[in-house]
Parts: structure tokens; sequence; C-alpha cells
């Protein structure tokens, strides 16, 4: 399995960068986990995007989903689909149409930003397709099978285990201090973590991980690799990696764009 950063900022981009967006490739598939702002562009310079097999969205927040918007319409307008395709998107031989597996109420929430932004409201659902997943759902995407476990944030949000074999890769999406994400993530092979914290929330409910508190969880998890992700350009990489290697005890890596992690 190799995995490739597209996009590791925050709600906001780094100068140059994208939000939440990681390519898992295997043998025989392509996934695109989680689509942010700017991941689109980031995902050409990597793939072809009518490659992709399937894109798996952890939640429904700006800064996981709203590059589907444009690839949407590369899907449905680019010069290769042109002329648009009669009648819907799957006919053998048209174009690309690649499955887009998000959590329950995707299909309400993309059609309240497509419509709201001057699309068509179905601009999404009509380019890729879609199914909605319960926390409890698995998927099975060639080699590779997909699990969930709710984590809190501030609106239904799931940790996303890519299982090929004995080899697991685990996203924590974003997330507030969890034993659920400890437990799901146990004897995972890489931790992939958020970090967007320099320290907890001054007030309101938390949401997200600190550094240490990343470190502390790949540590609980037993993850026999730990990297950081979902922070700004604005904290010091260095420092981060310090606060985490101290909790987890061992080395931390920290995500950067086109990183890759072989497993
Ligand atoms: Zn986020
Ligand atoms: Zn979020």
């Amino acid at each position: 399995m190799r995995i490739t950063v597209l996009g590791k900022s925050p709600a906001w981009q780094d100068a140059g960068g994208a939000c939440s967006g990681y390519l898992v490739e295997t043998d025989g598939m392509c996934v695109l986990l989680d689509c942010g702002c700017g991941v689109f562009g980031k995902l050409r310079s990597h793939r072809e995007y009518w490659e992709i097999d399937a894109v798996v969205i952890s939640h429904l927040h700006a800064d996981h989903i709203l590059d589907l918007v444009p690839y949407a319409s590369a899907l449905t307008y680019a010069p290769r689909e042109q002329p648009p395709a009669v009648g819907g998107h799957d006919r053998p031989g048209g174009p690309a149409r690649p499955r887009l597996i998000a959590p329950s109420g995707a299909a309400d929430a993309l059609s309240h930003v497509c419509g709201g932004a001057g699309m068509p409201e179905e601009h999404v659902e009509r380019a890729f397709a879609l199914t909605e997943y319960a926390p409890e759902d698995a998927f099975e995407l060639g080699p590779l099978r997909v699990c969930f476990r709710s984590v809190p944030h501030f609106l239904p949000t799931h940790a996303v285990e890519l299982r090929e074999g004995d080899v697991r890769f685990t996203f924590s999406a974003d997330s507030s201090p969890s034993d659920e994400l400890c437990d799901f993530a146990r004897d995972t092979s890489l931790l992939l973590i958020e970090a967007t914290l320099p320290s907890p929330e001054r007030e309101g409910p938390r949401g997200h991980l600190t550094p240490a508190e990343a470190g502390e969880h790949g540590r609980r998890a037993g993850a026999g690799r730990l990297v950081l992700t979902h922070f700004s350009d604005e904290l010091d990489a260095e420092w981060m990696r310090r606060e985490a290697e101290a909790t987890f005890g061992g080395p931390v890596e920290v995500a950067h764009e086109a990183a890759v992690y072989e497993l």
C-alpha cells in the first residue's frame, strides 16, 4: 500500500497547499481519501483523475469535501468528456464515474453546496456513483477493505481504516481526544492522526488534538508508525514533532505535501 499526501492543511490552506486529501494506491486500486479545498489540483500532478476508483470521505466539513465540486466539473465538462454523455455516465467506454463513499447526509449537503453556488444541485451525484455509509458499514474495494469508527468532532465524523491483508492504514479524520480512536487504531501499521492545535481549545467543546495528544493517542493505540497531519504551516513542524515524540515514545513523522508512505 502506498499513501501519498496531497494536502495536509487544516480548514485553511497552507501557502500553495491543500486541505485534507490522501491518495491510497495498491495493486489495481486507487482511492482518494477526502477531497478538501485544493486537493483536485494536487491529485492531477500524481494521477489522472479518471483513474481514481473511489473517493472516501471522512466527514462533511468544507475542508474535506469542497473539491468534489471541481472534480465533478472535470468528470462532466472536461475536454475528454465532450460531448457530454447522454442519459448518464455509465455507458461502456464513457466518462469515468468513480465511486463516492461518503457519510449519511452527503447527497443533501452536496446538493446544497452545488445549488447555492450556481451549479445543478445534482452536479456531484451525476458525476460520481454515491453511496452514503453508516459507521458500521464496510466496503471491499478490490484488495482493500474500508471500515469506519465514529470519532468526536463537531458533526458526525469517522476515522477510516484501509486494510490490505495484514497491512492497516488508519486515518483519524478530525477528532477531539478519543478512546474510540485509540481502540480503532489498535496495533495499526500506520496511524495518520490530526494535530491541529498548538494548545487545547480555550473555550467551548473540544474538536481537535494537540501534537502531544496525538502522540499519546499513537502510544495508547500501539501504532507501528505515527504521522501528524491537518496542521497549518503557521505552526513549527519541528516543535510539533518533538511534542508528539515525547508522548509517543518513539520517532514521529510530520506530514508534508507529496510525502509518500509505503506499507
Ligand atoms: Zn478538517
Ligand atoms: Zn472537521
